[in-house]
């Protein structure tokens, strides 16, 4: 006999695991499916890990999730060849007992979901990839089939939380293939270094970490941007671009990455440390105007899948820990209303996404995506320009600072034009309104 489950979730990421927990801890009869040979296997995450979501699911996570540094300090740099322009923000008040982000290694807290999970009774199993949905002649989603054998299985509702490829609903017609403009694909390393020496470099005590976001010169004129994290006794540090940009570039993303190593400005901070671990992962950038059909008969998709992913702030898990909470709670509304799981009551998830930070969010950054593909001014002339304004003003030399703000307003001029730079400004505005 096929055996039954409420619900069935595909994939053990956060997205997956949101969903999962939520169901189980309410009682259902919850199937969770994963390929990698446990959970975090294959995943991939710089990691900055945002408690306000995670809280809201597991409410007691601190007492035993194994996160790496709170942070205390986010650096924000534009790099130029051999220097940069950047914003620090650091606050004592970050030091709390319930800090707001941690940096993670995606590995361990995926494991740690994992037995969360089991703790409040849902089934978590690894090493099974689920192949394709099975669905009635009327359509409707009914149940996976896995690379098991004898692997059918049915439930209620499919929850598929399997990441950006999201190759189960491209499989069943739900999705189509996201061009290659919409996807980053991004290579990171964790550095195993001296804590001691973490401590000292970024000006931190033991818990405390910095984050330093990074745009600039190091993408080498493609749209991108890359990260260097405090671990406890590592430092992860990472950059992606656009698949579209790759493509046509000269730069693999490997050589990108060692170059933003050799950075003069990064170096002295990586510098002893010695290489723990390489991967490569795509990240779903095409925002708002990506998002695929979120919905349908016996059918939901969250997270990544979902193309939940706000680039513009380095926010992805938590947009997916969100969704999956969503998804799930409105399982259990239905079940409890005693409705089917029809496309019309799906629609209650829809809902929801549009009243929270995640639509919100996409939406105000809707026009970012494209302004940002079209115009790699901003990952070249600017960087350029902006770090060479910096040096010619603050360096001293005796020339008046009328005549120091006239040279800096011709090189933009000469770098852009006038209505370039009018034309540029407006772009900017349009893409963060
Ligand atoms: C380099 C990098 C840095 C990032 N940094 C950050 C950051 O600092 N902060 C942040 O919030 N976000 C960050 N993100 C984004 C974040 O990692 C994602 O938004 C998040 O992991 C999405 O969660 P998810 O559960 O939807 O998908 P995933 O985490 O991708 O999980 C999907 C899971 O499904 C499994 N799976 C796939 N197909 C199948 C199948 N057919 N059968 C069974 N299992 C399957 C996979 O093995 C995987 O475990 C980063 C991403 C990358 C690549």
């Amino acid at each position: 006999m096929v055996e039954k489950f409420d619900a069935i979730v595909i994939g053990a990421g956060p997205s997956g695991n949101a969903a999962t927990y939520t169901l189980a801890k309410q009682g259902l009869k919850v199937l969770q499916l994963e390929r990698g040979e446990y959970p975090g296997a294959k995943n991939v995450q710089g990691g900055i890990m945002y408690s306000h979501e995670l809280e809201k699911i597991i409410p007691d996570f601190r007492e035993d999730c194994p996160t790496e540094r709170h942070i205390i300090e986010q650096r924000v740099w534009l790099l130029g060849d051999d220097n940069y322009v950047g914003t620090n923000y650091r606050s004592e008040a970050f030091n709390t007992d319930k800090p707001n982000r941690y940096t993670i290694i995606r590995a361990n807290i995926d494991k740690w979901w994992g037995e969360r999970i089991r703790k409040v009774g849902g089934l978590q199993i690894c090493e099974t990839t689920v192949t394709e949905l099975i669905r009635d002649a009327s359509g409707k989603v009914t149940g996976v089939r896995t690379d098991r054998e004898g692997g059918e299985i049915h439930a209620d509702v499919v929850i598929m939380a399997d990441g950006v490829n999201a190759l189960l609903a491209k499989r069943a017609g739900l999705q189509t293939e996201a061009a290659p403009e919409n996807v980053a694909l991004a290579v990171k390393e964790i550095l195993f270094i001296d804590p001691e020496l973490i401590q000292q470099r970024f000006g931190i005590k033991e818990d405390e970490g910095v984050v330093i976001e990074i745009m600039g010169k190091v993408t080498k004129g493609m749209c991108g941007t890359a990260f260097l994290y405090t671990n406890k006794e590592s430092l992860t540090i990472g950059i992606g671009c656009l698949i579209s940009d790759f493509k046509n570039g000269d730069c693999p993303p490997y050589k990108m990455l060692e170059d933003l190593k050799k950075h003069p400005v990064i170096r002295p901070l990586i510098e002893g440390a010695e290489m723990k671990e390489y991967a490569a992962h795509m990240i779903p950038e095409g925002g708002y105007k990506a998002i695929p059909q979120l919905y349908g008969d016996g059918w939901m998709v969250v997270g990544d899948a979902a193309h939940f992913n706000n680039a513009a702030h380095r926010e992805g898990s938590n947009l997916a820990m969100a969704s999956g909470r969503m998804a799930a709670e409105t399982v259990l509304e239905l079940k409890a209303a005693g409705k089917p799981f029809s496309a019309g009551n799906l629609a209650a998830y829809k809902t929801k996404l549009d009243d929270s930070f995640i639509i919100k969010d996409l939406k105000k950054y809707r026009e970012l995506p494209g302004i940002m593909h079209g115009n790699k001014q901003f990952f070249g002339a600017y960087p350029d320009e902006i770090t060479a304004a910096a040096h010619n003003w603050f360096t001293v030399d005796s020339v008046d600072k009328k005549t120091k703000e006239k040279a800096i307003m011709k090189a933009f001029v000469k770098r852009r034009s006038v209505m370039g730079l009018v034309g540029d400004a407006i772009k900017l505005v349009r893409a963060v309104r």
